[in-house]
């Protein structure tokens, strides 16, 4: 009775001292690493010192107690720290008690305490497993009844050994085994529930909404952000709830196929919802749907992640639209655009580029070099022909396409383009081409325009002879040359005679008429004298200048004036000559010293007054007497 008693007594307190630690362990867990084994040393300390006061006896004389358990679990559970404590107060017990087995009791002990720490060692950073607990529970059985060994004679061994080893060795075990495993699935179940409150704490942080619902919909947990996403006021009052509860009927049997097309598959599922939100927003959605398994791999539910991607959609969209107007205009504008990276690779280029381009179109791509499509535009004779090294107008043409501003240049079939430069912040460059080939005609045109304007500022409309701004401006010009090169000038002054009687003879526009023949045959005449320039001076009067004249010779090619409207022989009934014929003035600057311009218009004049008053068609030099002149006029 009293062995039972004991045995169930050191039973009880491994019990205790192992609800204690189980009990203890969440308050445990929280001390100090270091403070935490000792707390454990204590509790097994008691232990052994109860189990010690309790021994149990299989057979009589020998007496034995479960003190091994409490310092083998308490080596293998909290290693040095926790040992000390139980370590010392069983020795100190059983040095105390004494008797012959003292020498075995203490090397069972620190036998224990040895193969304790070795598999405390062992398994320090590795889980505790019941293999390695059934490990520790052997070494514990072992060291504390290998002494029998050495202390029992052999041929008591076949009494001992049945009777005291192996009971003793099975108690052991067994209590080692029960101690370890409570101790065990404690310390799991506080992993177990940290790592939840850790998995709690993100969910419940966590800004994407998470929940869980059973296989007809319903809310069975969810995180706040699902509860603010529902409206619902808090997580309970979603659960036991279904979208339906929610959720407009449509928007929520939308919800619901996918859900069911997911358990249907039993995959995950990633999808993009877009709906009108509770609070009336254009929400998107990327939504994971996974189902939630049994140990038997049967759907049991499902969990969803919702995470908002409203704003990542709205600004997609935004880029997608801009980049299709962009497209649009780009497609659409008149002028060739090419951009290209700082190394002169072709980054885009619009169809329009390739049309300005024909001969070269093809190798016109994105990615090719700017300068092999120059080089290839030479040899195919896109370009104009290039006078000296081609590699050097390639690399010139490159620069100054690669460089802002705005260049104009024409290709070999006569076209004119233009090239606008803008650098891109990258470094590369942004070129506009431009057919200006219209207005560069324009411009062309515009320039014959001006030239032939300028023709009819100075030409004499009917005569087709120099006006007399024309002459004013030779007459300066070339008085001034004559001075310069000391050579004569002629100046001769011509009149029609009686033209008012043609006029009034034959009307206007045959005067006209006579007027053009008389210009065309001085023309021709005064063409003989290099550098002779004939001007309509005013009404019938049509002057004559002519450069270096020798002495005489501006009075001989008056005569040969006169003489050439003379042999015209136009008919003239109202003069008394009965043939359209001039008078002449000559003044030459060599002859009288003259230089100014007036004093030649002055002598000229005055020398046409006399071939009038002489009787006219005839040639006079300068009169003597101005004042006669002017009253001419
Ligand atoms: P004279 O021999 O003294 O020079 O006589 P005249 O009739 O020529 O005299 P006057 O110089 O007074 O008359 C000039 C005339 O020339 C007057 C005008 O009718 C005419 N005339 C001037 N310019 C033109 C013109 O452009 N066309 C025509 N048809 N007649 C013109
Ligand atoms: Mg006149
Ligand atoms: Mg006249």
């Amino acid at each position: 009775m009293t062995l039972w008693n004991n045995l169930l007594g050191n039973l009880a307190v491994v019990a205790i001292a192992t609800c204690l630690l189980t009990f203890g362990n969440p308050w445990f867990s929280r001390l100090h690493p270091r403070v935490s084994p000792i707390a454990l040393g204590v509790i097994m300390a008691c232990g052994t010192v109860c189990v010690m006061m309790l021994p149990f006896q299989f057979l009589t004389g020998i007496y034995l107690d479960l003190r091994y358990t409490f310092i083998g679990i308490s080596a293998f559970f909290g290693g040095p720290l926790a040992l000390v404590l139980p370590l010392v107060s069983a020795l100190a017990l059983r040095i105390s008690l004494g008797g012959t087995g003292v020498v075995t009791g203490v090397t069972h002990i620190l036998l224990t305490a040895v193969s304790g720490l070795v598999l405390w060692r062992i398994t320090r950073s590795k889980p505790v497993t019941p293999g390695r607990l059934a490990a520790l529970a052997g070494a514990v059985a072992a060291s504390g009844t290998v002494g029998f060994v050495f202390t029992v004679a052999i041929d008591r061994w076949s009494v001992v050994f049945p009777s005291v080893v192996a009971p003793f060795a099975s108690v052991l075990f067994v209590s080692t085994i029960f101690s370890g495993l409570a101790i065990l699935q404690e310390r799991r179940r506080v992993d177990i529930t940290n790592e939840n409150r850790i998995y709690r704490a993100i969910i419940e942080a966590l800004p994407d909404c998470l929940n869980a619902k059973d296989l007809s919909g319903r809310f069975i947990a969810a995180n706040p952000a699902t509860a603010t996403l529902m409206n619902a006021p808090t997580v309970p009052a979603l659960l036991g709830k279904s979208d339906m509860d929610f959720y407009p009927a449509d928007i929520a049997a939308e919800f619901r196929t996918i859900e069911q097309s997911l358990i249907a598959q039993g995959k995950p599922l990633m999808v993009e919802q877009r709906f009108t939100s509770l609070d009336g927003r254009d929400v998107w959605l990327a939504t994971l749907k996974a189902p939630i398994l049994d140990e038997r791999g049967a759907i049991t539910g499902l969990v969803t992640h919702n995470r908002e991607i409203t704003e990542q959609k709205q600004t997609e969209l935004a880029l997608a639209t801009a980049q299709t107007r962009l497209a649009d205009a780009v497609s659409s504008m008149a002028d060739g655009l090419a951009m290209f990276d700082a190394s002169g690779k072709l980054l885009f280029r619009n169809e329009q580029y390739l049309e300005l381009f024909p001969l070269t179109a093809d190798i016109r791509d994105v990615g090719t070099s700017l300068k092999d499509v120059l080089r290839m535009a030479i040899a195919r004779g896109e370009d104009q022909a290039v006078p000296s090294c081609p590699e050097d107008t390639v690399e010139r043409t490159f620069a100054a396409f690669m460089t802002a501003g705005t260049r104009q240049f024409r290709l070999a079939d006569g076209r004119w383009i233009e090239a606008r430069t803008r650098h891109a912040t990258d470094g590369g460059a942004m070129i506009v081409f431009t057919d200006v080939t219209a207005a560069k005609k324009a411009e062309v045109d515009l320039k014959v325009l001006n030239s032939h304007l300028a023709g009819l500022a100075t030409t004499d409309a009917l005569t087709g002879l120099f006006n007399r701004r024309a002459f004013d401006v030779a007459l300066d010009d070339m008085t001034r040359k004559a001075v310069e090169a000391g050579q004569g000038l002629g100046l001769l002054l011509i009149d029609v005679d009686r033209f008012k009687a043609f006029n009034d003879t034959y009307g206007h526009p045959e005067g006209d008429a006579c007027l053009k023949a008389i210009a065309t045959s001085l023309l021709q005449a005064s063409s003989i004298h290099p550098g002779a320039v004939v001007a309509r001076y005013g009404g019938e009067e049509i002057a004559v200048i002519l450069p270096d004249v020798r002495d005489g010779a501006a009075l001989e090619i008056a005569e040969a004036l006169c003489a050439a409207v003379r042999a015209r022989g136009i008919p003239h009934a109202g003069s008394e000559k009965g043939i359209v014929t001039v008078s002449i003035g000559v003044a030459q600057s060599s002859l009288r010293g003259a230089h100014r311009k007036d004093d030649l218009l002055k002598e000229a004049d005055s020398g046409l007054y006399s071939a009038k008053a002489l009787g006219r068609d005839q040639v006079q030099l300068a009169q003597p007497h101005p004042e006669k002149r002017r009253s001419r006029r």
